[in-house]
């Protein structure tokens, strides 16, 4: 086999363990931060809150204000208050979305940001923004945006509620899924992307039954901390590119839309990527990575129908004339053909075409 490869290193330091958030004022002080800016969704004011009560004077304030997919007010709405606080730095507190706004904060004014994950999307190790105007969501990478310090507590996950910890995980498993046939992939990414997969199938089960059990919860952000700098390490394809449409145009929510439709782009990408194919595969303990991605998620309770998350079944040509609009690297030839197919099977939520 002949190797030749280039790897892009994620730079970005690390504190993972139970109770890991004691050391926040330290990481803080690591950094001369000393008037932080905490942002969360409005749902999570109170951990935030708490949180911030352990760092004392080195926060500015509270900005429970984050939403999914950072709407452009809120993004803007957010900066003008980071400004006149005088913020120097962001402690984003929560999931995708406030790490998302945190994002959008550091990508105005170079705030450097130290997040707190609560759930498993993994944008806490990526350069990734995104912002939405209008029904479509822009994305963009910046390095100015990657968090400096990431701080991983399993303790806080533990109050996502199973639903939430499943899609959110196969979110995780999605970015490492991808990164397998990137065309940008290294066998160091092809290594994490494999050992993520194989630790959020292992823990996810886990969480269905007993969402408190602090060690599986360890295992599946470990997973997601593994998935996210293969996220970052590499370009996604066509799977994250359909769910960041479907989520701008119809705000549909993040994690169960990319649990819905993972199973279908995996079942038409992998005829074309037999190597990825072959890792996951062996990742899952199951010859038909698609397959067994669908009844993976059915059986833990995913809700598997777009049509169920609030696709509307005429808004088909419009989803597939926005993915036709910017080509992606893909292991397939991205046809309108093979775009309704997918997106037709995701929307009934019927097993893929393996
Ligand atoms: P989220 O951050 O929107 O959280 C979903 C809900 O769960 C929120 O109401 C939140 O308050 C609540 N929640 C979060 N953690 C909780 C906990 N531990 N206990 C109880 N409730 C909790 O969801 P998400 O899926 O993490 O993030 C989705 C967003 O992140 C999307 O906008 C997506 O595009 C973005 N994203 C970006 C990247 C990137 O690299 N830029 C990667 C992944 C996701």
């Amino acid at each position: 086999m002949s190797r030749a490869f280039v790897h892009h290193a994620v730079s970005a330091r690390v504190v993972f363990g139970a109770g890991a958030r004691a050391r926040l004022p330290e990481e803080a002080d690591r950094l001369g931060l000393r008037a932080l800016l905490v942002v969360c969704t409005p749902g999570h004011a109170d951990v935030a809150a708490e949180v911030a009560s352990t760092l004392g004077e080195r926060v500015a304030d509270v900005h429970p204000d984050a939403a999914m997919h950072v709407p452009a007010a809120v993004a803007a709405k957010a900066v003008a208050r980071a400004d006149a606080l005088g913020a120097d730095g962001c402690l984003a507190v929560g999931g995708g979305s406030a790490i998302g706004l945190a994002k959008a904060i550091a990508k105005d004014t170079g705030l450097p940001i130290i997040a707190l994950p609560t759930t498993y999307a993994g944008s806490e190790m990526t350069s990734v923004w995104g912002v939405t105007d209008a029904g479509c969501k822009t994305t963009g990478r910046d390095p100015r945006v990657r968090p400096v310090t990431v701080v991983y507590d399993p303790e806080l996950t533990v109050t996502l509620p199973p639903a939430a910890s499943i899609t959110s995980g196969i979110n995780a498993i999605a970015h490492s899924a991808e990164a397998l046939y990137a065309p940008d992939g290294s066998p160091l990414t092809a290594l994490v992307a494999a050992e993520s997969v194989q630790a959020l199938h292992r823990a996810l089960p886990l969480l269905a039954t007993n969402p408190t059990a602090v060690d599986a919860r360890a295992d599946a952000l470990y997973g997601a901390w593994l998935a996210g700098t293969t996220l970052e390490s590499t370009t996604m394809s066509l799977h994250h590119k359909l769910c960041h449409v479907l989520g701008g145009m119809f705000d549909l929510p993040h994690g169960p839309t990319h649990t819905a439709v993972l199973p279908h782009v995996l079942a038409v990408n992998l005829r074309a990527a037999p190597q990825a194919h072959a890792m996951l595969a062996d990742a899952l303990g199951a010859p038909d990575p698609a397959a067994e991605m669908f009844g993976f998620a059915a059986r833990l309770g995913a809700q598997m129908a777009l049509a169920d998350l609030g696709l509307p079944a005429d808004g088909l040509d419009a989803v597939i004339a926005q993915v036709l609009a910017a080509p992606y690297a893909n292991p397939v030839p991205v046809t309108a053909a093979v775009l309704r197919d997918i997106v037709q099977h995701a929307l009934l939520g019927v097993a893929p075409k393996s």
